[in-house]
């Protein structure tokens, strides 16, 4: 036992209590409430003061890619932090972030060759929104300053990446201190706001988007979009083609495409990028939760060299980007994340995902048969399973009664940690997890949604 264990667990839940703002969490609850804390982690699974262990159904909030303290990883960190702990990026270069980019360059969509480093999701989004229109100002266009987003988009709660997200009970209290965007309809197929069915549909919600750009002609910087799935969102898958199509539209109006990978990358669509699926290479892609495995904050906007020249010129140009983050490429998670990408090769990390898709979608029908259940998604290793209060008009249960936090709250006691998006219940494993655990994670689910609302 090592000394900060003496402390008991009475006194770190004060402590807590007293002193840890929790993000996304209204504290008056929490404070009401016994909290679990958390002090180990193995595998897929965390394990609390008291020696409770809980399956991480969400990897640590969509971090976690091969599992908790893994050998592995650890060793790396190990090793670097006995070689160096953090040296900067503003004037000197550090052997680990160069490394990891030459090895990212070789896996990200081809022509992704340009890596501007940060530290987490939002700021990743924050440099993509500026890079682009800071590269239309150097292509002679400074009036293309606008951007088209997708309502119930996430990107992060910096107040660049709240402007271009689109899920209201989050960004509306700051509207007056965001930008304004062009946004498009949710590719939200169960609830489609235009009234179409997906077995009929063209994909209206597309033609939505080129009417922005049609109206907005010669105005807009970027289109920012979350390829395949808008995460955060409720897990909202879209429909195949949606992505590639707004590929096309982004050449044929000459606007730059940013792909907010943060979530989807690193193998969770069974690719290691959605982008892949789809054949799309983005001018612009922010990637970070499963860089560094899941250990350490780590995020980079990749782009195309043709981006990245425009910003060449002499100093007294003032085309230098002036953007950068004080842990800018961070040995110590460079050096996890290169370690990392290695593990994906010992073990065949991707293909050894598709049995694990199919199991999760062959789990997830036993679902259908649950009344209270409106739609199941699924996207790799991704899943939603949206709660309606009625089956046949698909009438969401109203907000306030939790419905959401009340089955992750049932699937604790059963030894699942999993955190909802409103009233979709959400499944985003370490992607180690084994098809047992899968099966685990499913049942529980499925007992605590029944415990809920049946
Ligand atoms: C989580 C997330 C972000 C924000 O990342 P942070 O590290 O939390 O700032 C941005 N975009 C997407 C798609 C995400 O899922």
């Amino acid at each position: 036992m090592s000394g900060i264990n003496h402390i008991s667990t009475e006194q770190l839940r004060l402590w807590d209590k007293r002193h840890v703002w929790h993000p996304f969490t209204q504290m008056q609850e929490w404070e009401r409430d016994e909290q679990i804390i958390i002090v180990k982690g193995e595998g897929c699974w965390l394990i609390d003061t008291d020696g409770n262990r809980y399956l991480d159904g969400v990897a640590s909030m969509w971090t976690n890619v091969h599992g908790h303290c893994r050998h592995e990883l650890n060793e790396a960190l190990k090793e670097q932090v006995d070689r160096l702990e953090h040296s900067t990026l503003l004037g000197l270069a550090s052997e680990q972030s160069i490394i990891l980019a030459a090895r990212l360059a070789e896996i990200t969509p081809p022509g992704l060759d340009r890596f501007f480093y940060s530290d987490n999701g939002s700021t990743a989004m924050e440099v993509a929104v500026k890079m682009a229109y800071q590269y239309q100002v150097h292509a002679g266009h400074p009036e293309r300053s606008r951007f088209i987003t997708f309502r119930n988009a996430y990107h992060g709660d910096t107040l660049g990446a709240v402007s271009v997200g689109g899920i209201g009970i989050y960004h509306t209290t700051f509207k007056p201190l965001m930008f304004e965007t062009l946004q498009a309809p949710a590719p939200y197929c169960y609830r489609c706001e235009l009234g179409c069915n997906r077995l009929t549909c063209n994909m209206e919600c597309v033609d939505a988007v080129e009417q922005l750009m049609v109206h907005n002609a010669g105005l807009i910087a970027g289109l920012v979009i979350e390829p395949l799935v808008q995460g955060a969102g409720g897990m909202i898958v879209q429909p195949p083609g949606f992505l590639h199509r707004l590929r096309e539209l982004c050449d044929r109006y000459d606007i730059l495409m940013i792909a907010d990978e943060v979530a989807t990358g690193f193998g969770r669509t069974g690719k290691m990028f959605a982008c892949q699926h789809e054949g799309v290479v983005p001018d612009i892609m922010a990637i970070s939760k499963g860089i560094a495995a899941g250990y350490l904050p780590l995020a980079a906007t990749v782009t195309t060299d043709k981006v990245y020249s425009a910003f060449l010129g002499s100093y007294a140009e003032l085309k230098t980007f002036f953007h950068g983050h004080t842990f800018t490429g961070n040995p110590l998670a460079c050096a996890v994340a290169l370690r990392s990408l290695e593990l994906f090769q010992d073990d065949n990390l991707l293909a050894a995902l598709q049995p694990k898709i199919a199991r999760l979608k062959q789990g997830l029908e036993a679902f259908e048969t649950l009344s209270h259940v409106g739609n199941l998604r699924q996207c790799g290793l991704a899943a939603g399973i949206e709660l309606v209060e009625n089956r046949e008009t698909g009438a969401a249960y109203p907000w306030e009664e939790k419905v959401g936090i009340r089955v992750s709250l049932e699937a604790r006691k059963r030894g699942v940690f999993t955190r909802p998006l409103g009233n979709t219940v959400v499944i985003f494993p370490p992607l180690v997890i084994s098809v047992d655990e899968i099966d685990l994670l499913l049942s529980v689910l499925k007992e605590s949604i029944q415990v809920v609302t049946e």
